[in-house]
């Protein structure tokens, strides 16, 4: 099995993989493997597909999008949405660095994550960002603790976990009762209440997250509903909501899966909350995967190719260090030669890493017309991909490029041996006196 997924800025011309205009040969000549490669094509579309359905018709906006930028967070990448108008979802102190160095404003910004830790709270309620996404009662204690000692106010937002039935739609993981995140739906009004209450904590919205990589519209829509039965409820109690942030989670296409398109996506959950009366709120988007993944492929060379009597590996220069998700969670990504060359017989691989691990693979099964030295591209890496590499085995993590129509611009430089160990520290021996 090989299916290549639909993609905007790479193309074959049958021999040869390009990124916009230029080979991602010539790509693997100036920058070296292993290298994340995207497009700015791809990055703009995939946003822009968003912002189409983010306005009422008369012109004014109902929805924002916010970047969950834990799914890719170059500097590069963050600007380019920066510039595009979006905000960002993000889950630590370092996300939050990242966006203030490229200048966000920390009015675009919300804060979830299920830890805050006192130094992340003080940080964020100092610059003052739109919202924190609050995902249990004794961080709503923390938050408004800290604002009073601040002397500040924070804006807050409850992550309901609206536990929709894992039977009916077994891809939601984040969305159901026995899983760590958010408030459990039948505590939400009690802990509004307390939140009304408190002196350092000002209500601003609603949140949810049900999980990543679905394909489907309807968890969202029952998700919506329930949500949209509590802000009714807590109107009735005198809260009052400025914004509905729905989260992300809106699946793509890494082998032969049909998730809605973009657009039709958000118009279909917008339409929903406006039908039901609930158009006067800022709704928030919360994607990661479907706007970073497509637009980026990792670019790998092979080392060695190592026949075996049931199983032929393809040894490559790229390993679970630089791409978790298929020896994490089993991942199937599309694997192509840069070039096809067709002398050589087609055989059956195992696409696999140097790292001295069984689970380091990065594809099995393929059927590739290779010899060592050849080019392959992993296609659909661009979210979850440098984002989570590591330095496992003691490896520099790769590369990131961005390509323009016929310009590679180098955005995150290979990491060098020496800053492997930059930050380490030998034992000085206790000198005898
Ligand atoms: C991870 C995450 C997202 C983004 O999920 P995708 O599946 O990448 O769209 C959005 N919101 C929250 C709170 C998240 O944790």
């Amino acid at each position: 099995m090989n299916l290549i997924p639909p993609l905007t800025g790479f193309s074959t011309n049958h021999h040869e993989w390009f990124v916009e205009d230029i080979s991602l040969t010539d790509i693997a000549k100036e920058f070296n493997t292993p290298t994340y490669v995207y497009s700015l094509e791809a990055l703009t579309t995939a946003f822009m597909a968003y912002d189409k359905a983010c306005f009422r018709k008369d012109g004014s906006r109902r929805a924002n999008i916010h970047f969950a930028m834990k799914s890719n967070s170059n500097l590069a990448i963050l600007d380019i949405f920066n510039r595009l108008g979006a905000g960002f979802d993000l889950v630590s102190a370092g996300e939050l660095a990242r966006v203030m160095q490229i200048g966000v404003n920390p009015k675009k910004c919300v804060f979830s994550g299920v830890g805050k830790s006192k130094s992340e709270i003080e940080y964020a309620l100092t610059l003052g960002l739109k919202c924190f996404n609050v995902e249990s009662i004794p961080e709503l204690y923390r938050i408004n603790q800290i604002a009073g000692q601040l002397g500040l106010t924070a804006n807050i937002s409850l992550r309901v976990n609206p536990d929709i039935d894992a039977k009916t739609h077994p891809y939601i993981s984040t969305g159901l009762k026995d899983n760590k995140f958010g408030i459990a739906y039948e505590d939400v009004i009690p802990t509004y209440m307390i939140a009304q209450q408190m002196p350092h904590c000002k209500i601003k919205g609603v949140d949810c997250h049900i999980g990543s990589q679905i394909t489907d519209t309807q968890p969202y829509i029952d998700a919506l509903n329930r949500i949209l039965g509590l802000i009714t409820e807590l109107q009735d109690l005198g809260i009052t909501f400025e914004h509905l942030d729905i989260g992300g989670g809106l699946g793509i296409v890494y082998a032969d899966e049909s998730p809605p398109h973009i657009t039709e996506f958000a118009n279909t959950l917008l339409d929903h909350i406006e039908a039901k009366g609930f158009g006067h709120l800022e709704v928030i988007f919360e994607p990661g995967r479907s706007l970073v993944g497509n637009a980026g492929i990792l670019l790998t060379e092979i080392e060695y190719l190592k026949p075996g009597e049931t199983k032929n590996f393809c040894i490559v220069n790229a390993a679970m260090n630089d791409l978790m998700r298929p020896s994490m969670y089993e991942a199937y990504h599309a694997i192509v030669a840069v070039k096809s060359k067709e002398n050589l017989p087609v055989r059956n691989y195992d696409v696999v890493g140097p790292v001295c691990e069984s689970g380091d693979w990065l594809g099995r099964d393929r059927d590739l017309a290779v010899e060592p030295g050849d080019l392959l591209a992993i296609l659909s890496a661009g979210a979850y991909g440098a984002s989570m590499s590591s330095n496992y085995n003691s490896r520099g993590r790769a590369a990131e490029v961005i390509v323009n129509k016929a310009q590679a611009h180098l955005v995150r430089e290979r990491e060098s041996i020496a800053d492997l160990f930059s930050k380490e520290h030998i034992i000085k021996p206790a000198s005898n006196p």
